[in-house]
């Protein structure tokens, strides 16, 4: 028998005790966690060790799961207000770093189990890549090996590359009949494109070729793909790249040569969005 936190009665499947007001407390008391959380990560002053009497007596109705859910919650909701701008600098990063290591100071749980239930709804990678990009744009380079296959002329820097990406080519028989809904951007260190840019569709699917799945890289000068199989490799000069588009599953790569017009790379909308600024800033290098 499951009895309520709120009114003490027990908890039927058949109803009968009417708990909506239990339940409305309880909900109050989560939304009390997550904006809480949220803001004392985003003003560095978090601390587990003092919360105020609020906080603990929302602590003391809900289960411990929805307590730690509740603080992830607050944890994503922070962590989308500092990446707002495309970047996590290095001021906002340590708020993050400071909110992660009071719970670990403060807990039995090692770094990784905190991070663990932290990340269920998935912030731990918002900040990596949001922390990467304003690197990038800092001038450093990400610290990553370029995969094997990859033949880079004398000088040429290697900046990143993405497993599993399927690539399409545009159909030259059939002319680019518009463009996406959601922009087009041309390589430029100057600009940095946010999350939230990945929202157009790409012109009608059957006017792109698939050529196969391999592995994108980028360096400073060029596109590479390195197909898997039978699939076949491209290399493609950064100076030849006019504009990239964003689009909901991934993002399209205009070209300036009438036999190569346009290339499409299906990835993960974090992903895209990576090597869509990888590929603005690449050429600063
Ligand atoms: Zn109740």
């Amino acid at each position: 028998m499951k009895f309520c936190r709120y009114c003490n009665k027990k908890i039927s499947w058949f109803g009968g005790i009417d708990h909506s007001v239990c339940e409305k407390t309880a909900s109050g008391h989560i939304s009390h966690i997550h904006k809480y959380t949220k803001d004392q990560i985003l003003k560095g002053t978090f601390d587990i060790s003092s919360v105020p009497e609020s906080f603990k007596k929302a602590e003391k109705y809900l289960s411990s799961s929805e307590v730690s859910d509740a603080l992830a919650y607050g944890y994503t909701v922070a962590m989308e207000d500092l990446a707002d701008d495309g970047m996590i600098d290095n001021e906002e990063g340590d708020l993050v770093v400071n909110f992660i290591n009071n719970l670990v100071k403060n807990s039995n749980e090692s770094q990784k189990e905190v991070l663990d239930w932290l990340n269920v709804y998935g912030a731990n990678n918002t900040f990596l890549q949001h922390r990467q990009i304003y690197e990038f744009n800092q001038g450093k380079l990400p610290d990553t090996e370029p995969p094997t296959g990859i033949i880079m002329n004398k000088g040429e820097k290697f900046i990143y590359s993405w497993a599993s990406v399927s690539c399409h080519a545009l159909n030259i028989k059939t002319k680019f009949r518009g463009r996406s809904t959601g922009g087009s951007y041309r390589l430029s260190k100057k600009i940095s494109l946010r999350h939230t840019e990945h929202r157009g569709k790409p012109v009608s699917y059957s006017e792109w070729k698939r050529i196969g799945k391999g592995e994108l890289a980028i360096t400073n000068k060029h596109l590479y793909f390195l197909g898997y199989g039978e699939s076949r490799d491209i290399k493609e000069r950064l100076s030849k790249v006019i504009s990239l588009e964003p689009v909901s599953d991934g993002f399209i790569v205009n070209i300036n040569l009438k036999t190569r017009p346009a290339y499409r790379f299906e990835m993960n909308s974090g992903e895209a969005w990576m090597a869509s600024n990888f590929l603005m800033g690449a050429q600063e290098f």
